[in-house]
């Protein structure tokens, strides 16, 4: 089998550690990954329920606090936030309270980049190090990203913006729950509304199963070329599964030619 690449295409390989190149093909009957199963339930907004937050143990709360407060759900919030212009909106982030998630954070992580993005990539949720930081994407996961961009010549300040679906870090490194991504998603959909990036990097389940609005599992969406609310999307595996499972490098290789090629052709 010859295989004919471009230097960038080779650099690119080199940068992902990738030594050998499988043609695309050859992944089309692959099963979906183990380590990637599907969501149980997206996250919809209909699904979300405006719910009532349980008080605080009576012992440390003051006279007031005996009520029970009740937060907004995102159905409620939605119509203020699609209102918000980007210092408002890294405000609201900021201020954000929807979900238990806020309880337990250091640091809300808004994203991180050009704001005139070509590239939106959508990660997951923030783990310890990006709680502590307040950035996505800096911990190990974050190299292999910065290495896969730079593969491409970019850099994360540098046409590109990344962000999360979630905002604050679920405690342990958990799974985001429904309720947790449905309170957050209008935050990212306000994020693409205003950063009009020309093409969207979903990495991961999450991202993935949250911006498609579907359970279908990465393995049978990689491959083709997606939308959200009009802006191309191509999925790929998230960086940390990556690291994890060294041979789906050349994978993620794949979706990024592809993602690529939509670039091109769409300029
Ligand atoms: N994983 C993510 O999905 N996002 C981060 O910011 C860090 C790790």
């Amino acid at each position: 089998m010859s295989l004919l690449l471009d230097a960038r295409q080779r650099a690119m390989l080199e940068e992902m550690k990738i030594r050998l190149f499988l043609p695309q093909a050859q992944f089309a009957d692959e099963p979906a990954l183990a380590g990637e199963p599907a969501l149980a339930a997206p996250a919809t907004l209909a699904e979300a329920p405006v719910r009532a937050r349980a008080p605080a143990p009576a012992a440390t709360m003051g006279p007031a606090a005996t009520l029970v407060r009740a937060v907004a759900g995102p159905r409620e919030r939605l119509p203020g936030i699609a209102a918000m212009e980007w210092e408002a909106l890294q405000q609201a982030v900021a201020a954000c309270r929807a979900c238990k998630l806020c309880e337990g954070r250091r640091n809300t992580v808004f994203g991180v980049g050009d704001p005139h993005p070509e590239w939106l990539v959508v990660g997951e949720a923030p783990g310890e190090n990006e709680d502590l930081q307040g950035e996505p994407f800096v911990g190990q996961a974050g190299k292999l990203l910065d290495n896969m961009l730079g593969a491409m010549g970019m850099g994360r300040h540098d046409k590109v913006y990344i962000a999360n679906v979630l905002k604050c870090r679920p405690p342990g490194n958990r799974n985001p729950e429904p309720e947790e991504i449905a309170q957050c998603e209008p935050f990212l959909r306000r994020q693409v509304e205003l950063l009009r990036p020309r093409i969207i990097l979903a990495m991961g389940r999450f991202a993935v199963q949250t911006l498609l609005g579907t359970t279908e599992p990465i393995g049978r969406l990689r491959g083709r070329v997606h939308r959200y609310n009009d802006v191309p999307v191509v999925v790929t595996y998230h960086p940390a599964y990556l690291l994890r499972n060294l041979p789906d490098k050349a994978k993620a290789w794949a979706d990024l030619v592809l993602a690529q090629s939509v670039m091109r052709a769409g300029s």
